[in-house]
């Protein structure tokens, strides 16, 4: 059976304010467990929130960049729900009222730009952390770490429109652009201030039903996001084909073993007991608000993309992937900046960059390759000191070692060939080695030229500059035919 994959990703994205959503506490990262805290955010009884005004101008921030419609008037909610990580029981979220509805983000894949529609844009706090296992003199004991706990949180929530595990990938990481382009969230996805779950059903293609849809949590990586996915469409493929009926559940990525497993049977809304927060009023927010939001928004994604095409020329391809990433495109630029081939660096950064990162699970920060690297690479490409064949091999080595190309191409004398009597010593030991080839080159079998240059760059380590090889050689078979 054909099957269609159907799926819709829910984020959570630590909003980057000072401080926490209902107090005053510090959001900072990283600090002692426990040492950013007051009784509003350990969740003491007889305190009331009071609600950060940065939160919701992030949020609207996001929302006008998404294309979202902004309410003018909104509610929080209290989700209930017992865990010891939250001590007031509840988690103050929005249900029925969110801040923002609608709108779109805009992924590159191969066929194009594909529009997802979002459902909803809302604003929560986060919970504490709960830290199992650590205490090596009771294994069994559980610490809490409140320092998370009221660190605003926006979830973001698509249409279950996203037809891969790589348009899903795709997806976080033009969402991820948008919010580190509008400096309201990291985007750093080990540290959790990026965080994704993803609902993931099949259906038989061409039906309009959805499958029984399973939820996967703990995806806290681009890759882990792909692979949790694939994992799991090729287990209900499998179940389908077996006729085996699918429960809705929540599973979770293990990602040691590679597997999803099961963790719970899916919550409903209902189970939440959702109210209206009766310690928050409602939120109203004003046209003029909002033009003032808009004001302040910065050069995005989009935008950034179309100047890609317009300013240096690239393909929209080549355009979207590199704007997919604030630090990609600010890679591009700087590298541009210092070797004007705009076209040449883009295929150097999709092809050997990228292959590499994503070989690593690695994003373009912790490249060891700097711009300056990779268009010193090039300027010695077209100075003739290294061809473009022994440059990738270079650029593996720039890229494991941090070394610059100059370095590398000294130590390990990587220089490129071009004395003509150097080569012509070469190629007329190749030929003398190879007389029934020269004899039936010069018979007309003129696809041995390809051999000929071949076995001189195999002599020469591929350190032969094949202009010059091609003309010698060219030169050479002629001369002694004729
Ligand atoms: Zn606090």
């Amino acid at each position: 059976m054909d099957y269609e994959v159907v799926i819709g990703l829910e984020v959570h994205a630590q909003l980057l304010t000072r401080s926490k959503i209902f107090c005053g506490c510090s959001t900072r990262f990283g600090a002692p467990p426990n040492t950013q805290t007051c009784p509003v955010c350990l969740g003491m009884p007889g305190v009331l929130p009071v609600l950060n005004r940065s939160a919701v101008e992030f949020l609207m921030k996001t929302a006008l960049a998404c294309h979202c419609q902004i309410a003018p008037r909104c509610r929080f909610a209290r989700k209930n729900y017992f865990y010891p990580d939250m001590p007031k029981n509840y988690q103050i979220s929005q249900y029925d009222e969110p801040l923002a509805q609608g709108g779109y983000v805009e992924i590159p894949t191969p066929e194009g730009l594909k529009r997802v529609r979002l459902i909803r844009i809302h604003l929560e706090e986060d919970v504490g952390k709960s830290i199992h296992g650590e205490n090596l003199d009771d294994p069994r004991a559980s610490y809490v770490d409140f320092n998370r706990s009221g660190v605003p949180l926006m979830e973001i929530v698509s249409e279950p429109e996203i037809s891969s595990p790589e348009e899903a990938k795709l997806y976080l990481q033009q969402l991820r652009a948008i919010l580190q382009y509008l400096e309201v969230c990291d985007g750093n996805m080990e540290e959790g201030s990026f965080r994704c779950d993803a609902n993931v059903s099949l259906r038989p293609r061409g039906a309009r039903e959805l499958g029984t849809k399973v939820e996967i949590k703990n995806l806290n990586s681009f890759r882990h996001v792909q692979r949790a996915l694939e994992y799991e469409v090729r287990r209900q493929t499998r179940a389908l084909d077996e006729g085996e009926r699918l429960v809705q559940e929540t599973r979770l990525w293990d990602a040691n073993r590679s597997v999803t497993r099961s963790m719970r049977s899916k919550e409903f809304a209902h189970d939440y007991r959702y109210f209206p927060e009766p310690d928050l009023v409602p939120l109203r927010t004003t046209p003029a608000w909002i033009d003032q939001m808009r004001v302040t928004l910065p050069e995005l994604p989009d935008a950034r993309m179309q100047r890609f095409v317009r300013e240096y020329g690239l393909p929209e391809y080549d355009a979207s992937v590199l704007t997919s990433s604030k630090a990609l495109a600010d890679y591009y630029e700087a590298c541009v900046a210092l070797y004007r081939e705009p076209k040449v660096v883009s295929n150097w950064m999709m092809v050997e960059l990228l292959r590499a990162l994503n070989r690593d699970g690695m994003e373009v920060e912790q490249a060891r390759v700097t711009p300056t690297h990779l268009a010193d690479l090039l300027k010695l490409i077209d100075a003739g000191t290294i061809s473009g064949t022994l440059a990738k091999t270079v650029f593996e080595d720039m890229y494991s070692t941090g070394k610059s190309a100059a370095e590398i191409v000294q130590e390990k004398g990587l220089r490129q060939i071009s004395d003509e009597g150097a080569l012509l010593a070469a190629i007329e030991q190749i030929l003398a080695a190879h007389p029934n080839e020269v004899r039936d080159y010069r018979g007309g079998r003129d696809k041995l030229f390809g051999f000929f240059v071949g076995q001189v760059m195999k002599a020469t380590q591929g350190k032969a500059n094949p202009q010059t090889v091609n003309k010698l050689l060219r030169e050479t078979l002629a001369r002694e035919g004729a």
